[in-house]
């Protein structure tokens, strides 16, 4: 599906949450209280009749005229999370859906995380026989270095970890490939494609800034899990690391695409998984972004 934006951008689905109780993803909002916002009224990105919100697991593929980059590896098939069952050894079919657009893995240039949690990482690599190998065999894989550090610490200390299974599963494989390019937080991959550093939902979390000199997108990535934090930037991801540091950069972020009136396409964002900011009184409000 093409997303509006820069260049040529193009959303490839793996899978989407059904329905989820707002605390689920969001601290203590309630169902009510989630209810009561305009994304919780909103169909592209919530059930109105019975108060959930909707979830999309999807990468975003960014092609320039210099190369092609796929952006969050979602799940991925085969992974082991046996905290997480309706991520536990799935089978998805996400290839074919990047065949849809008309790419194949070998297409693909660069392959960038916003971060290595486990649902951004999981298409770095693939099972072949009993080895995970990379998925994109000509990619280079970029990874924000200060990001790369902070989970190999947490490796080296908890190395039984469940939660550390997209590591040995999705990171390390293509560490171990020779695939791997630890990057600035600032890098430019691309004329007119470079990260920006967007700590708190992980330490090296970053976002990528995307320009062809007519339109400008910033791919989100976690920094806003769900719509509805555009009207409640207070409302912090259960899955952030330092949610006062996540607030910060949520609202810098917002501040940013308000002014600029770049697209944001988020990493969770279902529907059109594309909006514009406007400021809105003292806080913000959203458009739905579609293509021209
Ligand atoms: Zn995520």
């Amino acid at each position: 599906m093409r997303l509006p934006g820069p260049f040529h951008i193009d959303k490839v689905l793996e899978h989407e949450w059904p329905g989820q109780a707002p605390d689920f993803v969001l601290r203590s909002v309630t169902t009510d209280l989630f209810r009561q916002t305009r994304a919780g009224q909103d169909p592209a990105f919530s059930k109105p009749e019975t108060g959930e919100l909707l979830m999309s697991f999807h990468s975003l593929v960014v092609r320039t005229p210099r190369g092609t980059l796929l952006v969050d590896g979602c799940v991925g098939n085969d992974k082991n999370h046996p905290l997480v069952p309706g991520w536990h050894q799935q089978n998805w079919p996400y290839l074919d859906r990047l065949s849809a657009v008309g790419l194949t893995p070998a297409d693909i240039d660069y392959v960038c995380c916003t971060h290595l949690h486990g649902d951004h990482v999981g298409w770095n690599a693939r099972l072949d026989g009993d080895r995970w190998v990379p998925t994109f065999p000509n990619a280079r894989y970029l990874m924000a270095a200060g990001e790369l550090k902070y989970w190999e610490n947490y490796h080296e200390v908890a190395p039984g970890n469940p939660y550390l299974r997209p590591w040995t599963e999705s990171v390390l494989p293509v560490i171990e490939a020779g695939q791997v390019e630890r990057v600035d937080y600032e890098h430019e991959i691309l004329p007119g494609v470079a990260l920006q550093h967007a700590p708190g939902h992980t330490p090296g979390n970053v976002v990528i800034e995307v320009d062809d000199d007519t339109d400008r997108a910033v791919l989100s990535g976690d920094v806003l899990h769900h719509p509805v934090q555009v009207e409640r930037p207070d409302w912090c991801s259960q899955f952030d690391i330092d949610p006062y540091q996540a607030l910060e950069t949520r609202m810098a972020l917002l501040e940013q695409l308000a002014e600029s009136g770049a697209v944001m396409l988020g990493a969770h964002f279902t529907g059109p998984s594309a909006l514009r900011i406007r400021r809105d009184g003292n806080g913000f409000s959203y458009d739905h972004a579609v293509c021209d």
